[in-house]
């Protein structure tokens, strides 16, 4: 493999930081050309006067002003808004773009990341959730690969490489079962922001630990298997496997089951997306079976946890529910971490806002952001009664 391009949306967030750490690591083969951050511009600027990007991305002309103080090179450009982060994904000298955009934010700039021809490394899962028939057509139409991050998914493409899709059954992602696993149902009221946000085995962004602790986290990766994969989703399969070493599994038809299995370290998907088909020696540290001592699975709690349930309904209805059902949770999660809502309540509202609305079909972008707005607002009255 040749030194590769990258563009790193969402440089500043704790997939961005690991990127930064892979790329650091290869810099004969993997060399960054764009980065973009929110509302973290100190973090931004250390990224970038480490690696030295030519173009960078900030949401408006006073984070630009204040990045350049913090700067201690030229960039070519300093881009910003939505548009600006759709010209870096699009950035003529970049081969790939990682989008690490928490929440639907990352759905433009990976429309226009394919719509320019790039490789996507795909860590947010929402997009899929979102618009995943409408991201593959356009990848398969322009001839790019959406190489996952997602550490489940990227296990199953691990597993799946150079294997007849007919020869698979079905997926089985790993779930850890977050911080709840073991709570009798009646404490689930009482949880506080902060105990939500001590997962047991990663160390992630706050809406995606929040969605790990009521396992939309799980039900939106069932959703992204479906599209990346093409698979329906009465063959995708959930198992708690509380030590998160497993990463996923596929089962073949002859009953075999294929897993990959490293340390939780969102490292080693970025690196086997960025190196891909590669596998390169670096930093990462081995696995010592001996001292794992033991392995555990056991069944989802879902009638405690209905997130699982909600998916996989969102998934069978199809059209713009997955959207819808994303929608809700983004708003829910969102007014937990404010402390407005006790915590069962984010998947009373997802349960609601889904059963207020019609079916409907996901014909185009512009359905889907309708019915994501709609979601949002329902969610939002909900939240406030
Ligand atoms: P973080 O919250 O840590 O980072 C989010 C990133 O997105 C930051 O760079 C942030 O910038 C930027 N950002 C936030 N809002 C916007 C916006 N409206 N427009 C543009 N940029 C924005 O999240 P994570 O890194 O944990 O997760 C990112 C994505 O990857 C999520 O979709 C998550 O589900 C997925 N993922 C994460 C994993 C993990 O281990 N963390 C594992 C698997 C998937 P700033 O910080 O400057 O505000
Ligand atoms: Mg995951």
């Amino acid at each position: 493999m040749s030194l590769r391009s990258i563009v790193l949306l969402g440089a500043t967030g704790s997939i961005g930081r690991s990127a930064c750490r892979v790329a650091a690591d290869f810099p004969d083969r993997v060399r960054i050309v764009g980065m973009s951050g929110f509302s973290n511009m100190e973090q931004l600027a250390a990224a970038a006067n480490h690696l030295r990007p030519a173009v960078l991305a900030v949401p408006d002309g006073r984070s630009a002003a204040d990045l350049r103080t913090r700067l201690d090179y030229e960039p070519r450009e300093i881009l910003t808004g939505e548009e600006g982060l759709c010209r870096l994904a699009s950035l003529e000298e970049a081969d790939m773009v990682l989008v690490a955009i928490v929440g639907t934010g990352g759905l433009r700039p990976t429309f226009a990341a394919l719509e320019a021809g790039k490789d996507v490394a795909l860590a947010s899962k929402e997009v899929l959730v979102v618009a995943g028939e409408l991201v593959m057509a356009a990848a398969a139409r322009r001839g790019c690969r959406i190489l996952p991050v997602d550490s489940e998914h990227n296990a199953i493409f691990q597993c799946l490489e150079a294997r007849d899709p007919a020869h698979v059954k079905k997926l089985i992602l790993t779930a850890s079962g977050g911080p709840f696993r073991t709570w009798p149902e009646d404490k689930l009221r009482a949880v506080t922001r902060e105990e939500a946000l001590r997962h047991p085995t990663w160390r992630m962004g706050e809406k995606i630990t929040v969605d790990s602790a009521t396992l939309f986290n799980k039900g939106l990766e069932m959703i992204e298997a479906r599209w990346l994969f093409g698979v329906g989703i009465e063959r995708v399969d959930v198992v708690i496997h509380p030590q998160s070493i497993v990463h996923s599994m596929v089962e073949f038809v002859d009953g075999s089951v294929l897993a990959q299995l490293s340390h939780s370290d969102m490292r080693f998907p970025i690196q086997y997306a960025f190196t891909w088909p590669d596998r390169l020696a670096g930093s990462l540290p081995p696995l010592e079976f001996a001292k794992l001592g033991r392995l555990d699975f056991e069944e989802p709690r879902c009638d405690v946890f209905p997130a699982l349930d909600l998916a996989r309904q969102a998934a069978e209805r199809g059209g713009v529910l997955p959207a819808v059902l994303n929608a809700a949770n983004e708003v829910a999660v969102a007014e937990f971490l404010a402390s407005r809502i006790a915590f069962p309540r984010i998947w009373d509202i997802v349960a609601s806002v889904m059963e207020q609305t019609p079916d409907h079909p996901a014909s185009d972008l512009a359905a889907l952001l309708e019915a994501d707005r709609a979601a949002r607002e329902s969610a939002r009255r909900l939240a406030a009664a």
